[in-house]
């Protein structure tokens, strides 16, 4: 749930948390993975009025101040995490179309040896990895055999 913790954070920096950024943070923290489409859907279930260009610059406010942060699950529009939540990569199912959360540190020996060879600092949570879950794994080997 959005706590006040982020109004008096918004306040030091000398902005206001506004009831139409508070409904956008809102539904960034309901419905997760949500689309800047998906957010106005939701939040136009409060306010009927906030049309799609205020949800974009609501959502780029946010992401300047650190309170959300996206990633790209596919070739759409990104989606949007409360910051402090994204700490995960996204394993995105290509035939089910499931979203696996895996925490960072699963690609820690690969970040470690990319930093190695490259000195390179790779952010794994940006874009999603692509395949099949084991759900659809399994169902695709049943309809082989
Ligand atoms: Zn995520
Ligand atoms: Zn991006
Ligand atoms: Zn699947």
């Amino acid at each position: 749930m959005v706590t006040t913790d982020w109004q008096s954070d918004l306040r030091k920096r000398g902005y206001r948390l506004t009831p139409q950024r508070q409904l956008v943070l809102e539904a960034v923290d309901t419905l997760e993975h949500a689309t800047p489409d998906d957010i106005l859907t939701e939040v136009r279930k409060t306010a009927g009025g906030v049309n799609i260009s205020t949800v974009y610059r609501t959502l780029e406010l946010l992401e300047e101040l650190g309170l959300v942060s996206h990633a790209h699950l596919g070739h759409g529009a990104p989606t949007y995490h409360l910051a402090d939540r994204h700490h995960h990569l996204h394993l995105v199912c290509r035939d089910c179309g499931d979203v696996i959360e895996a925490d960072v540190d699963v690609a820690a020996e690969f970040t470690a040896s990319l930093r190695e060879s490259f000195g390179f600092e790779t952010d794994m949570k940006h874009f999603a990895i692509f395949g099949r879950c084991g759900k659809c794994t399994a169902d695709a080997a049943k309809a082989e055999s």
